[in-house]
């Protein structure tokens, strides 16, 4: 039995299980992947990397102590995890079984995608889905923000302050009647297009058109320097959906020390209510997912 399984290899689970081996827990690290979403970024012509806060120093160095510690790893999805009398069980897609007193859930989100020609094509090549990590890039730019809600009206107003012009695609009039909405629907940069859909994006080598419709069959091309696909994250979290209270759009309910509703499930991250989905707060997270998780494991150590 392990003293600690974490759940998920991105910035908040690698650095929860570094912290825990060198509390020199019984630890395995479960996870389909290294690194996590840290393994995209946004690509843009002009833009030098010291321009983007992408926090991924740290994040690399934990990765390559658990490429090295190999027994600490294991390259498996998880399906689900289940409460024993005194401890956890975590099942893996290929019918693996593995034991713990403890897990810390770091499995982060998935992002919806728009699903039009030209969109796999451009991803991260001037087609992205998180303005709170590049929008400042956009100064004097035009821009296109593509979704229905608070996420998408607050990456356009973000956008507003600084670039030339902002498309804003489908936003519901729900959200329009927020203050956020009547501000963009009031700026001067900013146009709403809610009755429109995307139908496919196009580029050279970039992203620069995306094409929409409207219910008439009306077809603009709009043209931006940068796209933000902003349709909301899903949070991965079905795996504990049974064992933890999640909030009412799928994220693990935390405190403030990385406690679920279940004692000895802790979670960290993106998969987490906590505000905001960046690198530099997963790993802060993750180191207190482990502190907390080792001050439950004590008294069994
Ligand atoms: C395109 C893009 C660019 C970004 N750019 C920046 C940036 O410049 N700066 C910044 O600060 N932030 C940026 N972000 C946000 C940042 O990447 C995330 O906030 C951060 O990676 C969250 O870390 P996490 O560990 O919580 O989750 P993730 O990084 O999503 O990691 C989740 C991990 O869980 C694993 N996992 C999920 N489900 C399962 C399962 N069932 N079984 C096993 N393993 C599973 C995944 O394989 C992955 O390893 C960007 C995001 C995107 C999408």
């Amino acid at each position: 039995m392990y003293d600690l399984i974490v759940i998920g290899g991105g910035p908040a689970g690698l650095t929860a299980a570094i912290y825990a081996i060198r509390k020199r827990l019984n630890v395995l690290l479960i996870s389909e992947d290294l690194g996590g979403k840290t393994n995209y970024h946004l690509d843009l012509p002009d833009v030098e990397s010291y321009q983007i806060i992408r926090g991924v120093e740290v994040v690399n160095k934990f990765k390559s102590e658990l490429e090295y510690l190999d027994f600490t790893r294991l390259m498996k999805r998880v399906e689900r995890v289940e409460k024993t009398e005194d401890s956890f069980v975590v099942y893996t897609q290929d019918g693996g079984e593995l034991e713990a007193r403890a897990v810390i859930v770091a499995t982060g989100t998935r992002q919806e995608w728009l699903d039009v020609p030209g969109e796999r094509e451009y991803l991260s090549k001037g087609l992205c889905y998180s303005a709170l990590s590049y929008a400042p890039l956009f100064i004097d730019k035009d821009t296109v923000v593509v979704g229905e809600d608070d996420l998408a009206l607050r990456s356009a107003a973000e956008l507003s302050v600084v670039a030339h012009h902002v498309d804003v695609v489908g936003p519901s009039a729900a959200a329009l009647q927020t203050p956020l909405g009547q501000k963009l629907v009031r700026a001067e940069n900013v146009t709403i297009l809610s009755d429109y859909r995307v139908t496919r994006v196009e580029g050279n080598g970039y992203c620069n058109t995306v094409v929409v419709k409207n219910n008439h069959g009306q077809e603009k091309k709009l043209m931006a320097d940068g796209t933000f696909i902003e349709k909301g994250l899903r949070p991965n979290s079905q795996m504990v959906a049974r064992l933890v209270e999640l909030d009412a759009k799928g994220f693990i309910k935390v405190d403030s020390y990385s406690h679920t509703t279940t004692p000895g499930v802790f979670a960290a991250g993106d998969v987490t209510n906590i505000y905001a989905e960046q690198v530099l707060v997963a790993v802060g997270e993750g180191v207190k997912a482990a502190l907390s998780a080792y001050d439950y494991l004590l008294p069994h150590l």
